[in-house]
């Protein structure tokens, strides 16, 4: 039933559309505040008519009353979490991640299976076909239950056509120009979107807030950076189909040398690829120790281990970070920045290094909230899910 309204696209059934909409992205909501937050008219008759009409058909329910300031306590409305299912996909160097979400965008399951040279496109396809179908048997969901599966992964990417162009740094061969939507899309026939990671983890923090910026920043630092940015409530999408542009960010016109030939770009500095390269250059030990059989948190805990040896080059990328984005804010004018990534997460004293190079180099010192982004909990998953729900709208 949800999925068939979703796809309606008569005018008889915006309005009804819009109800769905604003009550999930809102709700817990009372009438009231769903009626302010409508973008189309709707009289309070119809809307009336509008809710018990969705109630009936089982696509919202009545779940407790908000706090009343005298009469009676006012109804809140909220989303069936069965009406609806969405798988999101996370494909990025580290790990795959496939979680079943309800349409509350709340998890209902996950797996997630490590990266290695062997994970090539097809192997990595298969085993993303393989968890959904047992999710979905698992959960007895049929096809039209599924709302849709929403992919994201590193760029560049051609998002119009669903292909995963070509992402640096993948341990297997064979990324290049896979066309993964297609693939998905014959052996599950809905809705399938691709979208960069960095641009889900954004729309995830928007709409985790209760109180979203409509201007901000979402930067994810480890193997590559990638940077989503937006301005007045909208994603910018680059032209070229790459958010990892940030990581090209000139640092020092004689510095190091980039994989895209060019010197001193920001990811030089921050990756996680050039702080073991320096690390390696700097200290015999480092150079004995076979990085690559390590996975990323394998790697984060050497370098915790060793702190004493590492703090020095490892804070030196967070301080090369905080400039590469005091650089953006200063040109976009952001209000909020939300970073993450491993060593965000995992390496003492990294985010606040960051905060604090940040904090050194704002011009004019505007109000910023600077905060870690949720990247390897549930926000990148809530930000693909609010992206398929926005396919239908
Ligand atoms: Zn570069």
């Amino acid at each position: 039933m949800l999925k068939s309204l979703l796809l309606d696209s008569s005018i008889k059934k915006q309005p009804i559309k819009e109800v769905f909409r604003v009550i999930s992205r809102y709700g817990p909501i009372t009438r009231s505040k769903l009626s302010n937050k409508l973008e189309i008219k709707i009289k309070q008759t119809a809307l009336a008519r509008i809710i018990s009409e969705l109630k009936t058909n089982n696509l919202i329910k009545e779940g407790g009353h908000e706090e009343s300031e005298g009469g009676r306590p006012p109804v809140l409305y909220s989303i069936v979490p069965t009406a609806g299912f969405i798988i999101a996909v996370h494909i990025i160097r580290a790990h795959t991640k496939v979680v079943l979400l309800d349409s509350c965008l709340h998890t209902v399951k996950n797996e997630t299976f490590v990266m290695t040279t062997k994970h090539t496109p097809e192997i990595v396809i298969a085993k993303v076909i393989e968890i959904t179908n047992k999710f979905l048997n698992e959960y007895k969901i049929e096809l039209d239950q599924l709302l849709g599966i929403g992919i994201s992964s590193v760029g560049p990417l051609n998002k119009k056509d669903g292909i995963i162009i070509k992402p640096q740094l993948f341990l297997s061969k064979g990324w290049i120009n896979v066309p993964i939507v297609k693939i998905i899309k014959e052996i599950f026939p809905v809705k399938v979107i691709l979208e960069h990671s960095s641009n889900a983890g954004l729309m995830g923090e928007y709409v985790s807030s209760s109180l979203p910026h409509e201007n901000m920043l979402y930067i994810f630092n480890s193997w590559g950076t990638g940077c989503g940015i937006m301005t007045n409530g909208e994603i910018i999408n680059s032209r070229i189909g790459r958010t990892d542009g940030f990581a090209h960010m000139s640092m020092d016109v004689n510095g190091p040398i980039c994989f895209c030939g060019s010197r001193g770009c920001l990811n030089t500095y921050t990756s996680l690829n050039s702080i073991l390269e320096s690390l390696n250059n700097s200290n015999p030990y480092f150079k004995s120790i076979n990085w690559s059989e390590l996975s990323t948190l394998e790697i984060i805990e050497r370098l915790k281990d060793e702190y004493e040896l590492t703090n020095e080059i490892v804070l030196r990328s967070a301080t090369y970070l905080g400039v590469g984005i005091s650089n953006l804010v200063n040109i976009i004018g952001s209000e909020a920045v939300y970073i993450s990534g491993p060593l965000i997460y995992h390496y003492p004293n990294y985010y606040e290094t960051v905060i604090k190079s940040i904090s050194q180099r704002v011009y004019g010192k505007p109000n910023i909230a600077l905060s870690q982004g949720d990247y390897e909990e549930e926000t990148l998953d809530i930000g693909l899910g609010a992206l398929v729900y926005a396919s239908y709208y």
